[in-house]
């Protein structure tokens, strides 16, 4: 199996570093030993008959000592996301225990694996005999941001999902240790067969592996995907999550560039579950469809933002007015051009079935609501389409009865993921 291949190159590279890591630090010990009265350094333990002087120097020599049998057995490993590794180990060394502290970001595996779960930092402390002695080992281990957009993600039977990396230009070959449960195509299309969990693996031509763990649920056929476009906004995103939260329910929030002001309410969105989408950088339509260049670099430009400031990679997004957008008709065809290139971009794109009205004919909360109830369907994904602006009281005060209803009704509400079912207008330009 192409996975069963190790990076060898980089292992005995490592493993002739680590013996001379070894070495120096051997001598160093010695050269402490000559300095600090050979007597007392027999054991590293200070001598209750040493005087004053000697102990303190025998206490410094011990932790000397201490750190130069703990020193050479540190190290320090950087990962992609979601990138698999075999802990680097030399020919002698036998594992006996490993384990994470962060297991939200590496996981370790009984036989030495270890899996970038999440980006940040972890200590995984390995236990490594080499004939009858038993080390233990710490690894500093360090997730970057960028590789896998999802080294671990959720979906529905009958969906599927796009492997993506985050990076310029990764290609990787994909394939399943599951079938029955996920199928995926060479180059990362997974498709959700039945429920239950698989693993997909793949490498890339500079030999790294990837793993992504997928969980796969029962279909869900009526759902509801509250949607709130235009924000992030200081009146109205605190309390339509306030609304939401009460409710215990995740939404997804298309947005433009938060004012600088603004982005503790976009940090609020995803601290609390909601999905992050994009709508654009600006969404004045007399530029963004002036060219597919400039209408890509709209959507680029802000997914590199939250890419920066939250680590969060955005594949799902918006045409500010929809995809049945008539504004851009200054420039003939641009709908039908973009609405063909978006997936080749690397985005996904969502109109909407239920129009909550409050950009256009709803006056009151009454008639958002109306319009809610009145498009709603069962056995389907409705997109509902609200709005996150200033003095917002018609989806706001309407909001809380939207949910409950819907709950009545035994509808499930849910965040947009890379893997929904995509919902769209026909192109009228
Ligand atoms: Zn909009």
């Amino acid at each position: 199996m192409i996975f069963n291949r190790q990076r060898n190159n980089k292992k005995v590279g490592k493993k002739m570093l680590c013996v001379k890591f070894k070495k120096l630090s051997v001598m160093f010990f010695l050269v402490i030993c000559i300095f600090a009265d050979g007597a007392v350094l027999a054991g590293c333990h200070a001598s209750k008959v040493q005087g004053r002087q000697s102990s303190q120097k025998a206490v410094a020599a011990g932790q000397k000592k201490e750190s130069a049998d703990e020193k050479p057995n540190a190290k320090k490993i950087v990962m992609d996301l979601g990138e698999m590794i075999s802990l680097p180990l030399k020919e002698e060394e036998e594992l006996l225990s490993v384990s994470s502290n962060r297991k939200k970001v590496v996981q370790a595996t009984e036989n030495g694996n270890l899996y970038a779960m999440k980006q940040g930092e972890a200590k995984v402390k390995a236990e490594i005999a080499v004939d009858d002695e038993v080390y233990k080992r710490i690894y500093h281990v360090k997730v970057k941001k960028y590789g896998m957009v999802y080294p671990a993600f959720q979906m529905m039977k009958g969906e599927h999902l796009d492997l993506q990396f985050n990076g310029d230009g990764i290609e990787a070959v994909w394939i399943s240790k599951n079938p029955k449960v996920v199928q995926v195509s060479k180059n990362g299309r997974a498709v959700a067969k039945k429920k239950g969990t698989a693993v997909l693996m793949a490498e890339t031509d500079d030999g790294k592996i990837y793993r992504c763990k997928l969980k796969i649920s029962r279909k869900i056929k009526d759902i509801i995907y509250l949607t709130f476009d235009d924000g992030p906004n200081r009146y109205s995103t605190p309390k339509v999550l306030d609304i939401l939260k009460k409710n215990g329910v995740k939404a997804t929030f298309f947005e433009l560039k938060p004012a600088k002001s603004d982005f503790d309410l976009t940090k609020r969105i995803l601290d609390e579950g909601h999905a992050l989408a994009l709508h654009g950088y600006q969404h004045k339509y007399d530029i963004v469809y002036q060219s597919q260049k400039i209408y890509r670099e709209n959507l680029d430009k802000l997914r590199a933002l939250f890419f920066k400031k939250f680590g969060v990679w955005c594949t799902v997004s918006r045409f500010p007015g929809g995809s049945s957008n008539t504004k851009s008709r200054y420039n003939p065809g641009i709908m039908t051009k973009l609405t063909k290139k978006v997936h080749g971009w690397g985005y996904h794109y969502f109109d909407w079935n239920v129009d909550s009205g409050d950009a256009g004919g709803a006056r009151t909360a009454k008639d958002t609501f109306a319009n809610f109830k009145r498009g709603l369907q069962k056995g389907r994904g409705n997109v509902v389409l609200m709005h996150d602006f200033n003095g917002n009281d018609k989806t706001i005060d309407a909001l809380n009865k939207m949910i409950q209803y819907g709950k009545k009704m035994g509808y499930h509400f849910l965040p947009i993921t890379a893997s929904t079912n995509e919902v769209h207008h026909g192109v009228n330009n």
